[in-house]
């Protein structure tokens, strides 16, 4: 916002020939472009249909091609709630975002920024593994590799820049998000699919902040692993909950309020997978039966 309260008009920076990345506020989120001689792509839509607008009327300013498709990479508000914007455009999320984007918490989510349920709509077409795109002269490969920083994220290759999208399952500007849909056993086996698709000098464009190397989801996947094995090594070690931060035995690797929030999520998930806390035994209670 400027001082007058209007929002400020959005311009894209370029990341590579043909491959730009503008940042949305309030929170942050980086919407890509991939612009080829036939078509364009937009990656993520912003907050509101009225911020997606803003976002069809900024790349009309910086190319004549046609915007062919919108590429949601997953259900969060500061991505997706822009898809109003794009009724005449196809756009496509993930098989799992439909059912997200109109569950109770999405509407709640709208609510909370001041939407109502009516301007959150749903992508015009799902992927469920992959799909590509040609714009001329440059393409985008649009992949899931399973659950991650949500049900439902989908990453953006662009080959010939060499450019990936990752969405918020790479997030630079603070430690990755946890939302009910997480999963943080399978987190850092995608960031390991990603790394596969990546070249030495690939530009990884996180969710929120700078853009990064590979090596950095290396760093980021390998604290996620931590974090995941630790509990599980709590788990079967008989510690509780409320006792596994300050475990004197382990360090984690990101600040107490998330590792608190990623403990809870991971005693949930390996609960949901039958494998909770229990009682140690009490083996020195056990006798023999006496002798009659
Ligand atoms: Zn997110």
């Amino acid at each position: 916002m400027n001082s007058d309260g209007q929002p400020l008009p959005i311009s894209w920076r370029s990341v590579r020939d043909g491959v730009y990345v503008t940042t949305l506020e309030p929170a942050g989120a980086n919407c890509g472009l991939i612009v080829g001689t036939s078509g364009a792509v937009l990656i993520d839509t912003g907050s509101s249909p009225a911020q997606g607008t803003a976002l069809r009327e900024s790349i009309a300013l910086l190319t004549d091609v046609p915007l062919r498709s919108v590429v949601v990479t997953h259900h969060h508000w500061d991505h997706a709630y822009g898809l109003g914007a794009f009724a005449d455009v196809e756009t496509i999320g993930h098989e799992s975002l439909a059912e997200t984007l109109l569950s109770e918490g999405a509407r709640t989510a709208a609510a909370e920024h001041g939407l109502s349920p009516a301007d959150v709509v749903v992508p015009s077409a799902t992927i469920a593994i992959i799909a590509a795109r040609d714009l001329g002269g440059i393409h985008v490969e649009i992949g899931y590799f399973g659950a991650a920083h949500t049900g439902g994220d989908l990453a953006v290759l662009v080959p010939e820049a060499r450019v990936l999208f990752a969405g918020d399952i790479v997030e630079q500007s603070g430690p990755p998000q946890i939302d009910e849909t997480t999963s943080l056993q399978n987190w850092p086996r995608v960031m390991e699919a990603l790394l596969t698709l990546c070249k030495e000098d690939t530009i990884v464009v996180p969710g929120h902040g700078e853009d990064v190397d590979p090596h950095f989801i290396s760093w980021q996947g390998t604290g996620l692993d931590a974090v995941h094995g630790q509990c599980e090594w709590l788990v079967t070690q008989g510690v509780r909950e409320p006792d596994a931060y300050a475990h004197p035995d382990l360090q984690w690797p990101w600040d107490e309020e998330w590792v608190r929030t990623a403990i809870a999520h991971a005693y949930a998930e390996l609960a949901g997978q039958g494998r909770t806390v229990r009682r140690p035994l009490l083996i020195a209670e056990r006798r023999p039966p006496e002798a009659t």
